[in-house]
Parts: C-alpha cells; structure tokens; sequence
C-alpha cells in the first residue's frame, strides 16, 4: 500500500470508529501514527505520497491503529508529544502534554524577570514548562519539581535529551525547596472537579487521576500553591497557574486570599481563561 492510500483508508477507519478515539483528528493522528513508524518529518508525506509501505511497517501500523481505536491517546502510542518547540517523550505516568499550556510559556517569557531568574515549575509532569522556558532563556535557572518518581525520571530524561540544565526533585509542591526563594512559579497542577463527567470521556481516561483531579472541585493543589507563595517567592516574584476555563474567577479569590497583589488571569488560544498570576507584595 502506497502511503497516500494508508492515509486515507486509516483517517476514515479513525472517523468511523467515532467516539471511542477522539473524533476531532482522525486525519491528524493517522499522520502522526505513521510519521512517528517514519521517522520522517511532515513534509515526507506530501513530498513521497506514492512511496510503498512494506508489509512489516503495514503490520506495525495495524497495531497502532487498534491502540487508537480501543481508545489509547495518539501521545501513548508513538510515546510522545510536540510541546512549544520541543518532542517530548510521554507515558502514562503522566499527564499528555496539551497546547492549551503554550500559553502560560508565551506568558512567563513575556514577564519582566531578572537576566539570571530563578523558576520553579511545580508538578512538572514530561517537564513540559521547565524545559521549554529553559531552552528560550538560557540564562534563567529554572528547576522543576515532580511527586511521580516514574515522572520524575521521565522528565529527567527529556531534559537530557535536549541537552537542557534542569534538576528535576522528587516531591510534593514546595516540600523540595525548604529555604529557597525563586522569581517564578509556574505550576499546570490538577484542576479538575472530581465529580466532572468528561473524565469518563476520550484521551484522558488514560491519564493518571492524580494529575487531573484535586478535591474542593478541583481548587485543592492551587489554593495550596497560593497559599504558600510567599514563603518561596522574592519580593515582586511571580505565582503563574493554570486552571480550568471557569475557575479564573474563583482563582483570582484564592490567590487574594493569599495575599497575593496585582492578580490577574489570562487566556489560552481558544480565549478560554486558562491561567491566573499574581505577586507577591514587594
Ligand atoms: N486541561 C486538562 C483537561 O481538561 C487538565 C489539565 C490538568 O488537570 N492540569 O483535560
């Protein structure tokens, strides 16, 4: 079978098989199933369209496809994700990278911080935040914290894999830093209500609970965040999280509550607010 012809036979198998898979992007993933087998960058597909597939490849391709259908997430089968400008390596120990956390990147590069900053990601996950905001500011010191030893080891790994400084410690939110005081914190903690229905749908029933869900429907991990702050923070340091699209307002609470001034939330490129910030006084 010619590559043309496999696109199209497992885009509309992937569209049929409807909501078991995600019906959004049945093209999309039957492309990133087989550039991910290719080795090949996107462009391979419209330069060689007639190229024949071999049969071991088809074969291969097949279990892909399965995977997908009984609903694994693309990001698991291929065994990683594009985030900002870096692939990433993923497994199920952690949360799938989503473009919705772009936004907090452009946001924190966007920041007036010192030439050396100091950041934090908290629950860093694949080590999206830390490594991204690492390979745009050489100069910062960024490091990132993860509760997930499995995690932790992963995101270890993708640092390394771009060449990236960042100590990755093992433990929970601020529990690593004891002492330490930084210009940013940056956090895409759990967020979401553990009575909501859509975690019984699509991708993330792959995803561990305890990387989406936080108890006080879903506020739990950000208000601790909030509220310890100020002890990790300089003087005018940034608190930057992320949360679900109808929480900015109860955010922007948690984070006066706290203490915290100059609190504002922001949007991600649905226009969906996606990340609240705030200060700690100077
Ligand atoms: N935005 C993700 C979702 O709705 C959740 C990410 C998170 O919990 N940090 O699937």
């Amino acid at each position: 079978m010619r590559i043309d012809q496999w696109l199209r036979l497992a885009s509309a198998k992937l569209a049929e098989a409807g909501s078991q898979s995600d019906p959004d992007s049945p093209g999309i993933d039957a492309e990133v199933l087989l550039l991910s087998r290719l080795d090949k960058p996107r462009s391979f597909l419209f330069t060689w369209p007639d190229q024949q597939l071999s049969e071991a490849l088809q074969a291969q391709l097949a279990e892909d496809l399965q995977r997908r259908f009984d609903g694994e997430p693309v990001a698991h089968i291929t065994g990683h994700r594009e985030f900002w400008t870096l692939t990433l390596e993923t497994n199920a120990s952690t949360l799938i990278p989503r473009p919705d956390t772009e936004s907090l990147v452009e946001a924190a590069l966007a920041l007036p911080l010192p030439q050396s900053a100091r950041v934090v990601d908290l629950g860093t996950g694949t080590g999206a935040i830390a490594l991204a905001l690492a390979s745009e500011r050489p100069q910062w010191q960024v490091c990132a914290v993860e509760y997930s030893a499995e995690a932790a080891a992963l995101a270890r790994r993708n640092a390394q894999r771009h060449g990236l400084d960042v100590p990755v410690h093992q433990g929970s939110w601020y529990q690593p830093l004891q002492g330490q005081r930084f210009d940013l914190v940056v956090s895409n903690p759990p967020y979401i209500d553990p009575v909501d229905h859509h975690l019984d749908q699509g991708d993330v029933r792959f995803e561990p609970r305890s990387a989406l869900i936080a108890p006080q429907q879903g506020l739990a991990d950000i208000r601790h965040l909030a509220q310890q702050a100020q002890t990790h923070l300089h003087p005018g340091g940034v608190l930057m999280v992320e949360h679900g699209h109808d929480q900015g307002e109860a955010v922007r609470g948690i984070f006066a509550e706290a203490g915290l001034v100059q609190v504002s939330t922001g949007q991600d490129l649905g226009r969906r607010d996606r990340y609240t910030i705030g200060r700690a006084p100077r």
